[in-house]
């Protein structure tokens, strides 16, 4: 890829020779992790081209929307209204943070135990490593947790920013604060756009999003099935590749891959003979960090759902698509988020009981939770989610680590012993 593209990265700016560090690394490993799986299905060639692409042609897309007059978004929380953005003909990506690659440079501006997931997208931007970062026309941060919100505050000195304002209580005073930030939001990014958002592009826009989010659901229910017909770490990819494709493309591409799926079901083929099922919690899960997946599927285990941003926190509920003004379309849009249940709210029992009901619909053996070090609304939230599952007689492993390579060997041995107690 990289002959084809460099004019253009360096266009972007990108330190030319960290950057092709970077995709020999990401080649490998995703070579490493996905392309030895056995069994897969043939529609998980589009995902590998997705990944093959990632810093290619989609960048090549965005330009070419950009040179068109379009603006490019960037989001690191699926709190981010996206139908607001495309209802204002914008493009949004979420941008990845999950690699080390940067940290260097992060770790001189940011404390040091500050979770990865922040050092990475402030380590990716002062090594001017990701050609998204240097793409996007607006950078949207929020305050869902301390890191994030204080980090947001340093970035901004190196690119657009603008920070939404997150509820931490589900009261009738903490919807009006998320409904004034969702205008807020609306009219920012009217601005940036120069168009005015009305209720045909925001029904547009609903039913766009909602599609996508109905082809994950419909993903999710067929990768249910037993024997289990599809590895976690190819869910887990489909969804993070769902905040960076064209969503319309991906939803074409997820609804044939599903047609595949419903086929191989109907043969009684699975991808994981005798694999323990369990299911991921916690964290959300950025490309290209594959570490515990891998390592749960590569321990007797198959991962067959994700409570996770990256996973059915984003997909589970849909935006009402039926009122036809702009005020009710922006009502039906402050409901649906804030349904969100991320460990930034307290209290949060909807989580708990969301992990307990989908633990017991998908019929697993355990539930491995997954904090990222040093992040503490997941970390602390771990012990009632563990105390929940406890109660339901589901057993859990909680597992806290980085992006570093360095805990494989130690985690593979807690995973493995978990998934012989289960077994
Ligand atoms: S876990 Fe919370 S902060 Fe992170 S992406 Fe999800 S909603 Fe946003
Ligand atoms: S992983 Fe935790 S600490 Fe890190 S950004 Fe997300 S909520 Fe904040």
């Amino acid at each position: 890829m990289a002959g084809s593209y460099e004019a253009m990265w360096e266009k972007l700016n990108l330190d030319l020779e960290a950057h092709a560090g970077l995709l020999e690394v990401l080649g490998k490993f995703y070579g490493d992790i996905y392309l030895s799986q056995d069994k897969r299905l043939r529609g998980m060639e589009y995902l590998d081209f997705v990944l093959s692409e990632i810093h290619g042609l989609r960048i090549k897309e965005l330009q070419e929307a950009k040179a068109q007059g379009r603006k490019v978004v960037g989001t690191f929380c699926v709190f981010v209204p996206e139908e607001l953005v495309y209802a204002a003909d914008a493009i949004q990506v979420g941008l990845c943070a999950g690699a080390e690659a940067g940290f260097d440079k992060a770790e001189k501006i940011l404390p040091r135990n500050t979770c990865a997931l922040i050092k990475s997208f402030v380590g990716f931007k002062l090594s001017r490593l990701c050609p998204f970062f240097e793409s996007c026309d607006l950078i949207v941060g929020e305050t869902t947790c301390d890191g994030k919100k204080k980090a947001y505050e340093i970035f901004a000195d190196y690119a657009p920013v603008y920070v939404m304002e997150i509820p931490q209580m589900k009261h009738a005073c903490d919807r009006d604060l998320w409904k004034a930030e969702v205008l807020r939001f609306k009219e920012a990014v009217e601005k940036l756009t120069g168009r005015t958002i009305t209720a045909e592009s925001l029904k547009k826009a609903v039913r766009l999003i909602n599609d996508r989010r109905r082809v994950l659901q419909r993903l999710n229910r067929l990768r249910a099935a037993e024997p289990t017909p599809i590895s976690g770490r190819d869910v887990l990819l489909v969804n993070q590749v769902s905040f960076y494709d064209d969503p319309a493309r991906f939803t074409q591409k997820i609804s044939e891959l599903c047609d595949e799926l419903e086929q191989k079901i109907a043969r009684g083929e699975g991808v994981a003979d005798g694999a323990q099922r369990v299911m991921l919690s916690g964290c959300p899960m950025a490309i290209p960090n594959w570490k515990l997946p891998y390592i749960i599927e590569s321990s007797g285990a198959v991962v067959v759902g994700e409570e996770s941003c990256v996973g059915t926190r984003n997909t589970r509920d849909l935006v009402d698509e039926s009122p036809d003004t702009l005020d009710a379309l922006l009502d039906a849009l402050v409901d649906r988020y804030m349904r969100i249940d991320c460990a930034c709210f307290t209290p949060n029992q909807e989580r708990l009981d969301h992990i307990v009901a989908m633990a017991r619909e998908l019929k697993v053996k355990g539930v491995i939770h997954y904090g990222l070090s040093f992040c503490q609304p997941y970390g602390i939230e771990s012990f009632k989610v563990e105390k929940a599952l406890r109660q339901a007689g589901i057993p859990m492993l909680t597992i806290e680590t980085d992006y570093s390579m360095e805990d494989v060997e130690q985690l593979k041995t807690r995973v493995e012993a978990f998934v012989e107690m289960i077994r």
